[in-house]
């Protein structure tokens, strides 16, 4: 949101598709089978905007959000009604408080939270069980039906390390989390991330809790076609100008003109998260002609080859290719990271 004084739109923003964003719940949704699709929404909605997602997400029929800390769910408060919000980070002493009065539910994930929820006779809350991944979570080989007794569990759960290759650790995390199931009551069950809800039914549980998938990521190769681009960035042109045959262009003089031809200067770069990893090989589209990135991408800059653009000029919007298979490929970085890297200086424009 522009602040003080200014009024003027920034020089760059993401323009986010709503539709899209709705269409890819319900395709996973329709995925998970019978089990019930909610939303991992940390780290400020993959970088989109955790209110905004979760208000669209919630007019499709999500009620099942997951964040990672309570400063991310205070952010979300007050809840409207029929929502439901996990935190997978649990609680830690200093969160303790907070904990107790918020409508948010702590993922409790060691023993040493299982013991300060209990002391603190906190309410419903969900449970982590670590399958193999050896990240958060109880160790499946202890007792953990002993271990979390007397707990009213909403929903127990794992998560999947490799849902996104063909490790066979994936079938082995379920066989390990449909025993424990078998053993611990909970309201629900839920194991998969985006990955695994295409990995099939015996990984849907009672819940699912995609994140990438939503915000236009293709986590395995049979959601292509199915997944649609929700998050588009789009910077504008600052300066046009030729660029003659011999001349080196941006920091490193990397890029060297064999012929004459002309540049766009964009306002966007690596402080944006447009990182360095596009340098020579990004890609940005007016409408639909491609303008390949020249030489080094720059922290707040990015020059872009605009000889087969002779209509663009200052004060145009230029979209950058943000598919994210393909931007991933190009660039070196996942998808994850294409999202969660979007910097502050975006506005952020529902459409
Ligand atoms: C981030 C996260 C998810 C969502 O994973 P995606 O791969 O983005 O679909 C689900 N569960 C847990 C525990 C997570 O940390």
């Amino acid at each position: 949101m522009p602040t003080g004084f200014s009024s003027a739109p920034a020089p760059l923003r993401l323009s986010l598709d709503t539709a899209a964003l709705e269409h890819n719940w319900r395709w996973l949704a329709q995925m998970s089978g019978r089990a019930t699709c909610g939303a991992a929404i940390k780290a400020n909605g993959y970088g989109l905007g955790a209110a905004e997602v979760m208000g669209h997400l919630s007019q499709a029929g999500c009620r099942d959000f997951f964040v990672a800390t309570w400063a991310e769910a205070r952010a979300l408060l007050p809840l409207a009604d029929g929502l439901s919000l996990s935190v997978l980070h649990g609680i830690r002493n200093e969160d303790l408080a907070e904990a107790l009065t918020s409508p948010a539910r702590p993922v409790l994930s060691t023993p040493d939270q299982i013991a300060r929820w209990r002391n603190a006779n906190g309410g419903p809350c969900d449970v982590m069980v670590d399958t193999g991944m050896n990240r958060l979570g109880l160790d499946w080989r202890s007792d953990v039906a002993q271990a979390t007794g007397g707990l009213n569990i909403i929903t127990l759960m794992s998560h999947l390390a490799c849902a996104d290759d063909d490790n066979p650790l994936s079938a082995i995390q379920q066989r390990r989390f449909a025993a424990i199931a078998q053993q611990v009551p909970a309201e629900r069950y839920s194991l998969s991330n985006s990955a695994g809800i295409c990995l099939g039914s015996d990984y849907h549980f009672g819940v699912t809790r995609p994140g990438l998938a939503l915000y236009g990521g293709v986590p395995r190769p049979n959601a292509a076609g199915h997944i649609r681009q929700v998050v588009t960035p789009q910077a504008q042109v600052l300066q046009r100008r030729t660029v003659q045959a011999g001349d080196t262009v941006g920091y490193n003089a990397t890029f060297t003109a064999t012929r004459d031809m002309a540049a766009a200067i964009l306002n966007i770069g690596y402080a944006d998260g447009y990182l360095r990893g596009f340098s020579g090989r990004g890609m940005v589209l007016a409408g639909d002609r491609p303008l390949p990135v020249l030489g080094r991408v720059s922290m707040d800059l990015l020059i872009v080859d605009a000889s087969l653009a002779p209509d663009i000029s200052e004060g145009d919007w230029l979209s950058i290719d943000y598919d994210l298979p393909r931007a991933a490929a190009a660039s070196g970085l996942s998808q994850y990271e294409l999202l969660t890297g979007l910097g502050q200086r975006f506005d952020r424009i529902w459409t």
